[in-house]
């Protein structure tokens, strides 16, 4: 007995109590009606029809009969493959949310049964497979589910495999920063550009990393300022030990070497 986590159980009456005897893949049909339709009609015996799963457009996803059991939906390929069904019309494309579900069970098969994450061949092949793949021994089902579905198969089969890799690593904020990136944020205020949402600063790693980096390039500079005006101060104060000036002669020589200093500090760093 197997139910797959997420899917909503809801049983019908029609299926082969333990008759599934083996799990090749997943197929995937289109109702050709609704989500509540098709389970309606898969719980009334004259019906003789059935599917493992179902998905409505909006993302439900139920699941109507056990996979240890089998499901009436694709005739000689009943005994070995499992169902799902999507609602729509043929000729619809299924919605993102059910290209999701249906690469969930896909998902779920690969972990529980082995199914490979890839697209089938044909009925003997494993993998993703569809109705009318079968031809006349599932039913000839031509357009079940129809060209423009089989052709997001592949969509389907790339999302299972994202799901059974699992979530990816977080980013290392610093990924992708290059010396240059540094040296700019470093040694130019200007040299990169701001992103123009203020809330991008806030969420984005990158420009976390980087504001750091510009906070300690402001603090530098201050610093260096502050070094070059103490060291003109001192230099000034040299020239005048002995020389008998006054007070106001000192002070005004000494302001001079530092304003004259710091001035030589902004043009060296901010050209
Ligand atoms: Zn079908």
């Amino acid at each position: 007995m197997a139910r797959m986590p997420g899917a909503v159980w809801h049983s019908v009456r029609n299926f082969t109590a333990d008759g599934q005897d083996e799990v090749r893949g997943v197929v995937v049909h289109i109702m050709a009606g609704s989500l509540e339709g098709s389970q309606a009609w898969f719980d009334n015996p004259t019906a003789q029809a059935s599917s493992h799963f179902g998905t409505g457009k909006a993302g439900a996803l139920r699941q109507w009969v056990d996979t240890a059991d089998r499901a009436w939906a694709q005739s000689a390929g009943n005994r070995t493959w499992l169902s799902v069904e999507n609602e729509g019309q043929g000729g619809d494309v299924l919605t993102d949310a059910q290209l999701d579900r249906n690469a969930q069970v896909l998902a779920w098969a690969h972990k529980k049964y082995g199914v490979p994450l890839r697209l089938a061949t044909g009925p003997s092949d494993r993998g993703l497979g569809y109705h009318a793949m079968g031809g006349s021994e599932w039913g000839g089902h031509a357009s079940c589910p129809g060209a423009r579905i089989v052709a997001q198969l592949p969509e389907v089969v790339a999302r299972a495999k994202r799901l059974v890799a699992g979530p990816t690593q977080e980013e290392d904020p610093m990924a992708g920063i290059t010396k240059t990136d540094i040296f700019n944020a470093v040694w130019k205020t200007d040299g990169i550009a701001a992103p123009s949402d203020a809330a991008d600063l806030k969420t984005n790693p990158t420009w976390q990393a980087l504001s750091v980096l510009r906070d300690t390039q402001a603090r530098v500079r201050s610093m260096d300022k502050r070094l070059t005006g103490q060291a003109a101060a001192i230099t000034a104060l040299a020239k005048l030990v002995g020389k008998g000036v006054d007070t106001a002669t000192v002070v005004a020589a000494v302001t001079a070497a530092i304003e004259s200093a710091v001035i030589d500090v902004n043009i060296n760093t901010e050209g």
